[in-house]
């Protein structure tokens, strides 16, 4: 009979620090005097499936390598596993009773993901496993606050996120318990040989994970690089940094007004808990709605609020999470859409956005509420195909945030506002690129330009011929009217969504 095996399914926990699971495995190892299994599973759909990012399974790839340093490191080790996990871990779990450890001998401990495909998954293996004897352990660790711990007065899920960040920041205060430190040294593995049925297929992963982004414009992957980051943000004095959030976090060229976290947030690389830890409670003079402190601490409260949505409601992965959006008819001409992709529409800001994205794999957050807004209210097109093409992209790409932000931006989602707000490119651009610094990284060809003509060449003709540009020639004429599109749009809704309050101004 061989020792007991606790195994770790590591999945969007990539780190030691303030890591709720590594440590009760660890401890649950110790306890049966057993080993300690650490695995990582490659879901097919991660890297190969229709919302795959070779962008973000490059991120993946190198932050498990750093990863699988770190444990050896500490006495253990990473074992790879080909996927998916709902036949993995049963093979995996019979590789090991057949090796002489008995079922009720193993134990399995994982971090809690909630999107609505892992939580199928996860139920699937417990549903297989525990019939067997097998312990199955979920812990708390990729939010902040769980998704099944706040709701209303009434007993059910919040759909308004300001009564939720209340009620979030008041949890939070309450629950400021000490991050988990990382441990300094792990139970021992098993010696263990994975039959070639579980083996992962790396030349597969090795092709899926060349980036379509440029290497260098991406965010260094690993727990230490996350860690160095975030420290930086934390501590920065002087409107650098988390302090200077409030003032910085709008400006579109600004490209250190934002924290950069979102990619290690993603994938657990830092604890959401532990960052909100080192912030709170806000020293009284940081308190106030608009300190740069309270203001992120209100992102990371954001995404909670939607990983929570999308928890309790997870018919908005696929369908409008305001059920009567889905009547609206959609603009289902391709050509408007790749102009979209491509960054080509004529309309600056929304083209540096996405030739942003395209480049690096991230996009300012502004950027895609405009860009989000011009696809689903401008163009008519339907706000799955803009989410579908930004998870393709986006190193950060996150189920529960983008259908988020996606369905907020097409109105159909949690967003208090009235669907006849509609973004204006040319406003937005003078608001949050007021010299057009950003439009002119991106779209070298506008270069020339100075505000407000950057932002709208069309109407800049005598600026236009000063500096040698012609609209189709060396830059796209805008592919709609704004004004056109968006009465168009207005009439769309309304016909849909009947019972909504006529359209009235701007
Ligand atoms: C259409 C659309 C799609 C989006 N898709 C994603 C996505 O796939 N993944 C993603 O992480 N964020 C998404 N966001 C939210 C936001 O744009 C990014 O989190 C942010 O731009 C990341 O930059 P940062 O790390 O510098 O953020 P900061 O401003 O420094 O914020 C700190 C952290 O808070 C979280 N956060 C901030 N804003 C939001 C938000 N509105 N919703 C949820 N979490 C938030 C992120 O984890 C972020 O890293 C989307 C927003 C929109 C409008």
């Amino acid at each position: 009979m061989s020792a007991p095996i606790t195994i770790l399914w590591l999945r969007r926990d990539l780190r030691l620090a303030d890591h709720p699971a590594l440590i009760a495995a660890a401890a649950h190892a110790h306890e049966t005097s057993g080993r300690l299994l650490p695995i990582f599973i490659w879901e097919p759909g991660v890297f190969a499936g229709r919302r795959a990012s070779a962008n973000r399974t490059w991120f993946l790839r190198e932050s498990l390598r750093e990863l699988s340093r770190e444990l050896e490191a500490r006495g253990s080790m990473l074992l790879e596993v080909q996927g998916p996990g709902s036949s993995a871990l049963p093979a995996l779990v019979q590789h090991l009773t057949t090796s002489g450890t008995a079922a009720n001998e193993i134990a399995l401990f994982f971090t809690r993901d909630h999107t609505p495909y892992a939580r199928a998954r996860d139920r699937a293996v417990a549903e297989l496993l525990a019939p067997r004897g097998v312990s199955v352990h979920a812990t708390r660790g990729f939010t902040v606050v769980e998704p099944d711990e706040l709701l209303t007065g009434g007993g059910t899920a919040y759909g308004v996120y300001t009564p939720y960040f209340r009620r979030w920041l008041e949890r939070v205060s309450l629950n400021n318990e000490r991050p988990l430190a990382a441990p300094a040294t792990l139970p021992p593995p098993p010696s263990l040989k994975l039959p070639p049925a579980l083996q992962p297929d790396h030349a597969a992963i090795e092709r899926a994970a060349q980036p379509t982004a440029t290497v260098a414009l991406l965010p260094v992957p690993g727990e230490s690089a996350a860690r160095a980051a975030a420290e930086r943000w934390i501590t920065a004095a002087r409107g650098n940094g988390v302090n200077g959030y409030a003032a910085r976090r709008n400006t579109l060229a600004d490209e250190e007004g934002t924290s950069r976290l979102s990619a290690a947030l993603h994938l657990g690389l830092l604890s959401p808990r532990e960052l909100v830890s080192r912030l709170l409670p806000l020293p009284p003079e940081r308190e106030g709605e608009r300190s740069g402190e309270r203001l992120w601490v209100s992102q990371i409260a954001w995404r909670d609020f939607y990983t929570q949505v999308l928890w309790h409601a997870p018919h908005a992965a696929r369908s409008s999470w305001k059920p009567a959006y889905d009547a609206i008819e959609w603009d289902t001409r391709e050509g408007t859409f790749n102009a979209w992709c491509d960054g080509r529409t004529g309309y600056p800001i929304v083209d540096a956005a996405m030739r942003q994205l395209r480049e690096t794999g991230f996009m300012h957050n502004r950027a895609r509420m405009i860009t989000a807004s011009f696809l689903t209210k401008d163009l008519l097109v339907d706000w799955r195909k803009g989410e579908a093409h930004f998870l393709q992209h986006l190193v950060d790409g996150d189920v529960a945030a983008n259908n988020g932000g996606w369905q907020w931006s097409a109105g159909s989602g949690t967003d208090a506002q009235p669907y006849f707000r509609i973004f204006n490119p040319v406003t937005q651009a003078g608001n949050f690129d007021p010299d057009g610094a950003y439009v002119r990284r991106w779209i070298p060809e506008l270069a020339a330009l100075k505000a407000p003509a950057i932002h709208a060449p069309w109407a800049h003709a005598a600026a236009l011929a000063a500096a040698g540009i012609t609209l189709g020639v060396h830059y796209p004429e805008p592919i709609v009217d704004h004004a056109v599109a968006r009465a168009r749009t207005l009439e769309a809704y309304a016909r849909a969504v009947k019972g909504l309050p006529a359209p009235r101004g701007e």
